[in-house]
């Protein structure tokens, strides 16, 4: 603690130089985990001093918190660093870093290191209560200041700068252990390790408190919460322990891994007084061979025995997923089966993936069975039939009652968007009051990516 107080003093006493009131900008890229990241990374920054800003013109700090999952969100993020080049010769002072897991690539250093000597600071994905240190030593005059850590937790006193008053990600766990052959988390965010509940539980009910209206639980797996903890604790157990605080609030969580769902997780959901009656299962693909190939470690029949199970219990609970297409091993005939479980699950929403091979990871090394071309027709042909599927599932709930955070106001449009208590999107007149209030609604309307309705 001393020597981050004294970190903290040597930083004050440069931008005290400044000739300029010091301004830090911080912009993320990628999964809710890196946007929670990049909140935290605002909160030490403006503790050192800075004013936050969403302009990177008027920086003498910018950070770019990236993902390392896609190589095309990667070239983004490369191709928008060279853009920060013509700042730094306008601004001598700027310090531009690259932090978050595609800092953890030892092919993203080596380029930075070679094409983008104006990238001063390079933070690893859990690294981020290096920051000041790291900012110091380029104060310091060091060409190019590293921190690459994943092992631990997030210290739990980091500040953090949230950027709704309603809507809260919390964080229950870090790292994966799951090693899909196609994913390069493990190697880039480390190994499982959660965080104790009542740090959670804290932070949940300093937020709740505080009037916020929807907690989003994260994690790479949050339903392997608890691996490694000394007390046992599953996520379950976890989710009764949170629903028990008072206030009107949501709970949503996200991803959950189908090999740890569990009927108990269903049961739990559906007897609790604040949680969603929605899941994010990622199924990644509808055929067994395919998600053999994936190391998924679940079969589609499995996967479909937990949807049932839900559904019996709420024939309107949601389920939304990731899907992969064009996994090198994929066939028309695997594809099909994907098809076959949309048609079957009928999904509110679906994130759709091209394959995307990543270097160090097992897929990479596979040869591809079909074409660029076909899979780009498979993926087209995935969406149209998911937005049939959508906009006929989606009339189950024509003329009912439903509860939805409101969460802004569309500018097109003028309607209120919220979110629903099954994870839909919705839209209703009203005023600017509603934003950020739980709200009772008759939906009287359905289109193929939301539903409408009318303020009760
Ligand atoms: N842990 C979660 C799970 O297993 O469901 C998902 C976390 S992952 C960061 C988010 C999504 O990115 C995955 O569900 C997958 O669909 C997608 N993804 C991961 N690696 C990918 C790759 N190499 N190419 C395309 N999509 C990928
Ligand atoms: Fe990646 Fe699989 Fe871990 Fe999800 S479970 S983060 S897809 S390795």
């Amino acid at each position: 603690m001393a020597e981050q107080n004294r970190i903290r003093e040597q930083i004050r006493s440069v931008l005290d130089t400044f000739p300029h009131t010091p301004r830090a900008h911080v912009q993320s890229f990628g999964c809710q985990l890196n946007f929670c990241d990049g909140e935290k990374y605002k909160g030490i920054l403006q503790d050192l001093g800075f004013l936050l800003t969403d302009e990177p013109e008027e920086a003498d700090v910018i950070l770019f918190n990236a993902c390392a999952v896609r190589a095309h969100a990667e070239s983004r993020v490369i191709g928008r660093l060279g853009a920060l080049k013509a700042i730094k010769e306008k601004n001598p002072l700027l310090v531009v870093g690259l932090c978050g897991c595609m800092a953890e690539e030892d092919e993203v250093r080596a380029l930075l290191r070679k094409s983008y000597p104006f990238v001063k600071i390079v933070l690893g994905a859990g690294a981020m209560e290096k920051l000041p240190e790291t900012l110091l030593k380029v104060y310091e005059g060091e060409k190019f200041a590293e921190s690459l850590k994943f092992a631990g937790l997030p210290d739990e006193s980091l500040p953090t700068v949230r950027t709704s008053s309603f809507q809260a990600s919390v964080p229950v766990m870090y790292g994966c252990n799951n090693f899909c052959t196609y994913c390069i988390v493990p190697y880039v965010r480390g190994r499982e390790r959660s965080r104790q509940p009542e740090a959670i539980e804290n932070e949940v009910r300093g937020l709740i408190e505080s009037g916020c209206k929807e907690i989003l639980l994260l994690g790479q797996n949050v339903n392997s919460y608890g691996v490694g903890l000394e007390t046992p604790i599953n996520f379950p157990a976890l989710l009764r322990r949170l629903d028990q605080i008072e206030g009107d609030y949501i709970i949503r969580f996200m991803s959950s891994h189908p090999k740890d769902a569990t009927p108990e997780l269903i049961d739990t959901m559906l007897a609790s007084r604040h949680i969603e009656h929605h899941l994010h299962l990622p199924v990644q693909c509808g055929s067994d061979t395919v998600l053999k190939a994936m190391n998924r470690r679940y079969t589609v029949e499995k996967y479909l025995t937990m949807i049932d199970y839900a559904r019996r219990k709420d024939p309107d609970f949601g389920f939304s997923s990731d899907l992969i297409v064009g996994f090198p091993t994929e066939t028309e005939e695997d594809f099909l089966g994907t098809m076959d479980l949309i048609s079957r699950v009928k999904y509110d929403n679906l994130y759709t993936f091209i394959y995307s091979p990543r270097t160090g990871t097992l897929a990479a090394k596979m040869e591809f069975v079909s074409t660029q071309e076909e899979i780009a027709d498979r993926m087209r042909r995935l969406l149209e039939k998911q937005r049939e599927i959508s906009e006929e599932f989606n009339k189950r709930f024509l003329g009912k009652n439903v509860r939805m955070l409101a969460e802004k106001r569309d500018p097109e449009t003028g309607l209120l968007l919220g979110k629903t208590l099954e994870g839909l999107v919705l839209e209703a007149p009203g005023e600017d009051a509603h934003i950020g209030k739980l709200l009772d609604v008759r939906v009287t309307g359905v289109k193929n990516w939301a539903l409408s309705g009318e303020l009760l």
